[in-house]
């Protein structure tokens, strides 16, 4: 399972409980959200490696993806969310930025 840079303040991952080291969290194998999360940069990287000439890339977010925003409080946890995620190729190889892209969330009375 790779390790994904956060931020600074501590947290634990909400379905394995792992924690963050220096801004990191590695998930352990069998983590949900860690595992989803593998397969959206595994789709990503195929994505962009059948689109050589594209250098971004509009899609809906990853559960996993709304998932890391709430465990970084960024997000409230109940309620819809809607817009997008953009994925940017980066200058290195394999580098791949993204950005949420007008991401709203609606709530319920
Ligand atoms: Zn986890």
């Amino acid at each position: 399972m790779s390790a994904r840079p956060y931020g600074e303040t501590p947290f634990a991952c909400p379905d394995c409980s792992a924690l963050s080291v220096d801004g990191h969290l590695t998930h352990i194998d069998t983590c949900p959200l860690g595992r989803t999360s593998d397969e959206q940069m595994a789709d990503d990287r195929d994505w962009f490696n059948a689109h050589p000439e594209a250098g971004r890339r509009r899609r809906r977010p990853y559960w996993a993806e709304l998932a890391e925003l709430r465990m970084l409080g960024l997000l409230p946890t109940d309620g819809e969310v809607h817009g997008h995620v953009v994925v940017i190729r980066g200058p290195g190889d394999g580098l791949r930025y993204r950005r949420f892209d007008q991401l709203r969330w609606q709530g319920r009375p």
